[in-house]
């Protein structure tokens, strides 16, 4: 491929210039496959996960269209919408058009419910040039007569496989009836079952294909350890490692919200800063959390798995794995919080005994063995040799081999990235 660079994918200098502060060298893939085509005007398919550089790869050639045919969006209409399925995505995509877009001088609102309306409704009254929403919240604003979608030039959905797991396909269908049908759309999904090609063909017009395999975290560029400490202890384990000047931001995991609060709680009684995030939490907490875990006010953040979906944080210089995850797949995606963009990181894993099978269930995953730390004062000799709930309490009837040959199955050989020759990923 030649054309490796943001010049030759024909993106203008104000965007180039926005890019070269972020520090971005290279267009990723899917930034290759999906500009040029946005430029032209062409309707777009994008099988891409979160990580991959896909908000870059929309939004840039969006603002250049924007630019090159200017013009003043009416009250309460935008000339852009996109529609993402959670209000921290939407933060985040509005975060990027104002990182891409700063020597652009466009302008835009961002609309998602649990919080107040009225800032929204403001933000929308001149009305803007894009616009990011959930549907929901966009869907009430229209019935009151806030929003039109009438002049809209650009459509764009974005993980729409989410969507419809939240099921948010209704509000979807019901927000594209209100579009232009001359419109550009895009459609991105990480996976494409069966309904999503259906509803993709609702929205596209002839469109360009585009695909990049998911990118796994490059765990090689993590360093991981694991520590086998009793449950009892883990909360004293942590604040140890807390208070080592190397872990500057650091973002543990735990299985629950109950947990998650109880640690949080507990480093702030031994002053550590420390916030937690999960569903629970309103969205105004969560958003002061996460700002001020981003800008480094608060350097420690407890999350649940869910929680910490989409979230996007660099320079994330420790995971910790406070608990460890039921799935093999969870661990793989916490860990790549860390190493980002190509940046060296320390994942550590609390095993306690009960966690044994979780563990061996990871290495056999990542195909790795992790190193184990046993130079730590909450070492516990019991958790390191436990041989893990199912082995040490058979079902009658039924051998070890036997039950460890049905554990394998569940997660079969197949070829993972790990075991492809390094690439670099962009998350
Ligand atoms: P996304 O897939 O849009 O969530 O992007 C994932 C991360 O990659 C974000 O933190 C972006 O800032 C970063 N990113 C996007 N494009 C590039 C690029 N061309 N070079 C380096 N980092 C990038």
């Amino acid at each position: 491929m030649t054309e490796l660079t943001f010049v030759g994918l024909g993106l203008v200098e104000p965007l180039r210039r926005a890019l070269k502060d972020e520090g971005y060298i290279q267009p990723t893939p899917i930034q290759v496959q999906a500009i040029p085509s946005i430029l032209l005007g062409r309707d777009l398919m994008g099988v891409a996960q979160t990580g991959t550089g896909k908000t870059a790869a929309f939004a840039l050639p969006i603002m250049q269209r924007l630019a090159e045919a200017k013009r003043h969006a009416a009250g309460r209409t935008a000339r852009v919408l996109i529609l993402a399925p959670t209000r921290e995505l939407t933060a985040q995509i509005g975060d990027s058009f104002k990182t891409y877009g700063k020597y652009m001088n466009q302008t835009q609102a961002v609309v998602f419910g649990g919080v107040g309306q009225n800032h929204q409704v403001h933000a929308m009254h001149r009305g803007v040039d894009v616009l990011i929403a959930t549907p929901g919240r966009l869907l009430d604003l229209i019935n009151q007569g806030y929003i039109r979608l009438d002049g809209i030039e650009i459509f764009v959905l974005d993980e729409a496989d989410r969507m419809l797991d939240m099921g948010f396909i209704h509000d979807i269908r019901k927000i594209i009836s209100k579009l232009p049908s001359k419109r550009q759309s895009l459609f991105f999904s990480a996976t494409m079952p069966r309904e999503i090609i259906s509803l993709s063909h609702t929205i596209l017009t002839n469109p360009v294909k585009v695909s990049v395999t998911p990118e796994s975290p490059t765990v090689e560029l993590i360093d991981q350890k694991v520590m086998f400490v009793d449950r009892y202890d883990k909360g004293k384990l942590l604040s140890k490692i807390l208070k080592d000047k190397a872990t500057k931001k650091t973002l543990v995991f735990t299985r629950t919200k109950h947990v998650a609060n109880k640690v949080a709680l507990n480093l702030t009684k031994e002053h550590i800063p420390a916030q937690a995030i999960h569903g629970n939490k309103s969205q105004s907490a969560r958003t002061q959390a996460l700002k001020a875990f981003k800008t480094g006010r608060t350097p420690v953040l407890v999350a649940t798995d869910i929680a910490a979906r989409g979230i996007d944080v660099d320079n994330i210089t420790h995971v910790i794995n406070y608990e460890m995850p039921d799935e093999p797949d969870s661990y793989v995606h916490r860990i790549g919080r860390t190493a980002r963009a190509g940046a060296s990181g320390v994942a550590i894993s609390f095993c306690e005994a009960q966690e044994r099978d979780c563990l061996r269930d990871i290495e056999r995953h990542i195909r790795q063995q992790i190193r184990v730390v046993v130079d730590h004062p909450y070492h516990s000799h019991e958790a390191m040799n436990a041989t893990g709930r199912g082995a040490r309490r058979p079902p009658r009837g039924m051998s070890k081999p036997q039950q460890h040959g049905g554990r394998q199955r569940k997660y079969p050989q197949k070829k993972t990235a790990h075991r492809r020759p390094r690439r670099q990923t962009y998350r």
